[in-house]
Order: C-alpha cells, then structure tokens, then sequence
C-alpha cells in the first residue's frame, strides 16, 4: 500500500531532449550571441567573449560576448532615450496599458517557445524538468500579478495638502529612469521575471546583467522581447562577468536603481560602489535557512518534506533549509528518516529521467561545499552522511553526494550558507531553545516550524528573525506576500512579489506650490 511517506520526494528530471530551436539560437549562425543594446545584438568592443556550459556534462552550449564599459554606456544611453523619448513617445509617459499590451504578448512569445526556455534552465541553469517546469509558470504569473498592481497604483501627483499661507503641496511619484536588475544562475527565468515586469510596468527602461554561468534565458527573453515591440531601449540585456560588466554598471552614474539578487559579500560590495554616485540599491540575497520540528511531529513524514525542501535545485535555493533542529525525544527517529530520504536521492545528469540531484553550477561551488562539507566536521560536526565528490557514467558534470550531520547546541558547525543538499540535525530541549538557535544566524530569509499544533507553530514563526516565516511548509511564495530578507540577506525595500516591490521602482517627491508674490 501507499503511504504518504512514500509519495513525499524529490523534484525530478523526466528525459528532456533539447529543441532545435535552442541550438540554433545558440548557434546563432556561427557568431557568438552578443548582447542586446538598443533594439540590436552588439558583439561588445572589447572582443571578449565566454562559454556557457551545461554543468552536468560540461558541453559548450553557447559563446558570449562579454559586455564591457562601451556597452554599458551606449546601453544606458538607449534607455535613457527610450525612457524620455527621443523627440518621439517616450516608456515614461507611455499609457499604463500600452505597456500592459506588449507586457502581454512577450509573455505570449515566451510561452510559444516554452521548449527553448525549459532548454535554457535545463540545460545552461542544470535543472530537472519539474522544476524548470514550476519556474516556467512564474512568467505569466508574475506579468499577471504586477499588471493587476500597475493598473492600482495611481502615478503622477498624488492628493493636495494646504500647506499654509498661501502654499499648498502634493506628491508626485515617477518611474525612477534607467534600472538595472543584477541576476544570479540559480533561478534565472524566475529572477528576471522578478525584476522585469515591476520595472518595466511602473515606466522604467531595463538593463538585465544575467549570470555569468546562465545568460541564455535573459538573452533569449531580449530577443522574444523585440519581436514582442518593445521600443529599442526599453529592454537592454548584458552579458558578462560580475566584476566587468556588473561593475561598469554599478560605477554607472546613469543607472538611477539597482535591484540585486545574489550573495551578501556581492551585495554589500555593489552597495559601496552604488553609493558614491547615488544610484538606489534594492539587495535580495542569500540565506542559511532553518527548521524548528516540535516534538508532536511524525518524524519520518517531516523529515521526507524537510528533505525535499533541502534538496530543491540541489541546495541551490536561497531560503533552503540548512539547519534543523529537532525535538531531542524524536530527533534519532527523525535522523534515521532524513538519512534514507538523502540516501536514496538519485544522482544523475539533469536531463535524464529520474535525476533528482544533478550538479552543482560550476567547478568553483563545487569547490566550495566540498571544502564547507570537511569544515563542518573540523568544526566538530558528526557525519552520518560525508559528502564528497560523485560520478555520474558518461558525464563529466561536477557531481556531489548529499551531505548529513548531526551536532550538539553550542557548537556553530555550518555559519554560512552552504549551497548544496546538506543540513545539520541538532537536538533541542526546547522549542524556546531552537528559536534561540535558529535566529542566532546573521542570515535571514526563510524559516520554517513543523508541528501538529498550528496555533503554536504560528506564535513561534512570528518570532524568527526571517523575512519569510512558514509552518508545516518552507519554500511557499505567493505574489502579494512580500519575499525579502533580514539581517544580511536583505536590502532597504519591501522585498520582492508584492505592492512595495512595484513601488520600489518607483520615487517620490513633495512638490510645494506658493501663489505668486504680490
Ligand atoms: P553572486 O553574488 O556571486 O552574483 C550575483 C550577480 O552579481 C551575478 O550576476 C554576478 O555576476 C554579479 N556580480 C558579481 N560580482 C559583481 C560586482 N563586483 N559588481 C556587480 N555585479 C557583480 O551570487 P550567485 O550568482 O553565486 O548566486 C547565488 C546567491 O544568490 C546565493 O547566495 C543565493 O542565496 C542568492 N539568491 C538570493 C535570492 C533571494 O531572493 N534572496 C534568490 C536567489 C539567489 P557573475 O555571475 O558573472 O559573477
């Protein structure tokens, strides 16, 4: 018979077979895929280009050329035109429903070629199809959501005030200009959807600065986005490295906002660069996620779910779970539970029927968890499951085993995020003491609490230092719920998905208005 344990389990791959139209594309009749500036594709004037490789085979998908400070100034230059109107319409002053209108048909395009863009999170972001599937959905739903808010959110001068004497005032809330959105490779479609449409739809004109490991579902999005009718400028896509082309647009005084997704380190360096000039910075970055299980809970229900959420995009998930800590009286039933779902996880190429746990993006994360996995050992972590290097026949991926510990409170064995399936299962006395434990992180983006009572489990997710709080589920967004962080894994602003995210793009001022002298 069966259970509900038994249904609970990973994201899985079905066999993806990569469309001919995603070859071509990335083909791109033997040129390298250049950037998109002004409506064109430009190769970039300094003659550097990179590869994009799928990172479970390590084969050359595409060249790129690598956008460098020419670019990005002709680039701002196209949006700023775009935005005030070259003597023609202008983004800016362009009705609402005009944008909503080619808002609609790039999502419209996108979903003609749903295939090519599964190839590009499948195949460039190293995916398996259930999730690149989920992530698919978010186009059209996020278009939807921020239409609906675009048609709310009353622009323009907002209500007079008397002032006195004479002298009344108002304010007035414009689009900011040109802004940029900084994307990282592991949610690249979802990420740029994110960013795309507030932006777009409150009236300003975009660069999006794609990942360097993932650039092909941005670029490919640009190219949908001119046969959509968009104006030149209004979308403008750049390729290329963080510290050239992230950089050149950071240092760019023309860039008046800056939304960031990425790792804190980045960030907060972004953020330096961005204040010398002025430039606005809305930071959404990365976290170190925890999960309080209470002692009424099944644990080998709970402990398969935890498994899962720990596993989405094979650790490569912001708000993944991380740290757990577990009732001391269910916390062996509930490692015994976790350890088989982590054993049993099929390690595979991500295209592949069945894969569960594909590889990690690029040589330098594997780098990364296999030297965080001995950390937390030296850091006196007990591994039940030790992690390490994997081999998937015929593919030449960077493959890593899940990892699993247990510790002890007290012992600080994982202080960082580590971006893979792996966790730490510490025992608690007490849910005061796992709440202590879990907000005792500089990181602060999701949280979760599993118990039978809700009513408990609400009292103490509102007391994680998190800016996503959740009971009996972890990974849930929903658009009109703001998704943002605390501590260092957020910026100023009301997080993404929501009302405030529309209007972070958006400024306002108090204009003052005084009958003339006399
Ligand atoms: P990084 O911070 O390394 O990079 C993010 C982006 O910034 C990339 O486009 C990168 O370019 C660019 N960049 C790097 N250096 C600079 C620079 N000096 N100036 C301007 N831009 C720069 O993050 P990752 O790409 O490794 O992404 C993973 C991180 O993102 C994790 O910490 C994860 O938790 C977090 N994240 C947070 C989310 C949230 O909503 N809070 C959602 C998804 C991820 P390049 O790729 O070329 O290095």
């Amino acid at each position: 018979m069966t259970t509900a344990t038994a249904e609970i389990r990973a994201l899985t791959a079905a066999a993806f077979r990569t469309p001919e139209k995603f070859t071509e594309f990335c083909r791109n009749g033997g040129k390298p895929l250049g950037g998109i500036v002004d409506g064109e594709q430009i190769a970039g004037s300094m003659n550097a280009t990179f590869q994009t490789i799928d990172p479970g085979s390590q084969e050359v998908l595409a060249t790129v050329c690598e956008m460098g400070e020419a670019e990005v100034a002709r680039a701002v230059s196209a949006a700023q035109r775009a935005f005030h109107g070259d003597g023609g319409s202008s983004w800016r002053n362009a009705d609402v429903e005009e944008r909503i209108e080619l808002v609609n048909r790039l999502v419209e395009l996108c979903e003609r070629d749903r295939d090519v863009l599964l190839a590009c999170e499948i195949r460039d972001g190293g995916k398996v199809s259930e999730l690149a599937e989920g992530d698919f959905t978010q186009i059209r739903a996020c278009a939807e959501y921020f239409i609906g808010v675009a048609r709310q959110i009353a622009m323009g001068d907002g209500p007079s005030l008397p002032v006195g004497n004479g002298v009344r005032g108002f304010t007035y809330r414009e689009p900011w200009g040109v802004v940029a959105g900084i994307i990282p490779w592991n949610y690249p479609i979802v990420l740029t959807s994110w960013f795309m449409f507030p932006a777009l739809l409150s009236g300003n004109t975009i660069l999006i600065k794609p990942a360097e490991d993932t650039p092909l579902s941005a670029l490919y999005i640009g190219k949908l986005a001119q046969e959509a009718g968009f104006p030149p400028g209004v979308i403008n896509v750049l390729p290329g490295r963080g510290e050239i082309t992230g950089q050149c647009i950071a240092e760019h005084p023309g860039v008046r906002f800056i939304s960031f997704t990425g790792s804190p380190g980045v960030g907060q360096a972004i953020l330096r660069t961005c204040d010398r000039h002025g430039t606005r910075m809305k930071r959404e970055m990365g976290g170190n996620g925890s999960a309080i299980v209470l002692g009424d809970a099944d644990p080998a229900v709970v402990a398969r779910l935890i498994g899962r959420y720990t596993n989405q995009h094979f650790g490569q998930t912001c708000c993944t779970i991380h740290r757990i800590f577990v009732d001391r009286k269910i916390a062996d039933d509930f490692t015994d539970a976790q350890t088989e779902f982590f054993k049993g996880l099929k390690i595979g190429y991500q295209a592949d029927a069945g894969t569960q746990l594909g590889a990690v993006i690029n040589p330098t994360q594997r780098r990364r968890i296999l030297q965080a996995q001995q950390e937390t050992v030296a850091r006196g972590g007990r591994a039940i499951l030790t992690g390490g290097e994997a081999t998937v026949a015929g593919k030449n991926g960077f493959y890593i085993k899940p990892a699993l510990y247990r510790t002890e409170p007290g012992l600080n064995i994982n202080p960082q995020e580590v971006f893979h399936t792996y966790a730490t299962i510490c025992p608690v006395s007490s849910a005061d003491e796992a709440l202590q434990l879990a907000n005792s992180s500089p990181y602060g983006l999701g949280a979760s609490v599993w118990t039978k009572d809700v009513e408990k489990g609400i009292a103490l997710a509102r007391q994680f230092r998190d800016g996503t709080a959740q009971v009996n589920c972890h990974n849930s967004i929903a658009y009109g719920l703001p998704y943002g962080g605390q501590g260092i894994s957020g910026g100023p602003g009301g997080g993404v998905n929501c009302e405030e995210t529309f209007l972070d793009y958006t400024q306002v001022k108090a204009v003052y208005v005084a009958d003339y002298p006399g």
